[in-house]
């Protein structure tokens, strides 16, 4: 099971920017990356942004269905899907109800970017997983630094 999950400080801001970005709106995308052979250990590497097609998209988030199929065509080969980020503009970075019902629940990180307080982005990542019907999440550690 992934517990602690990395990424580049730059990377990390690239992604804060996108979901800056795109507010009052819902940002999303993917992070590509490489997971250690034991599943313990994510790392990101690359940022996939990937256009909010929800009908509401200031509470929502659908991933267009071209951009995804571009994404997976962008990702390097060398690099897995290793996340889903997407952005909650109003209220903190914890999964709601909607986030575990995705379909996604087998990617081995969720990133959530809160944009709550003006400024002051709070960037948490959680792992998914389903519990005898039920999904349930932890939280992952993040370790960002430069380089
Ligand atoms: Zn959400």
């Amino acid at each position: 099971m992934t517990d602690l999950i990395i990424i580049d400080e730059m990377l990390l801001r690239r992604v804060i920017a996108h979901c800056e970005s795109e507010l009052p709106r819902e940002a999303c995308g993917f992070l590509g990356g490489v997971r250690e052979p034991d599943g313990t250990v994510v790392r990101a590497m690359q940022w996939l942004p990937v256009r909010n097609r929800a009908q509401d998209p200031s509470h929502h988030f659908l991933m267009d269905g071209l951009d995804t199929v571009q994404c997976l065509m962008r990702l390097e080969p060398s690099l897995e899907l290793v996340g889903l980020v997407h952005s909650h503009p109003r209220t903190a970075a914890v999964p709601s109800e909607e986030d575990l019902a995705t379909e996604w629940h087998t990617l081995p990180s969720h990133w959530i970017v809160s944009l709550a307080v003006p400024g002051h982005p709070d960037v948490r990542a959680f792992a998914y997983m389903n519990k005898d019907g039920t999904i349930m999440y932890r939280p992952l550690r993040i370790l960002s630094g430069a380089g």
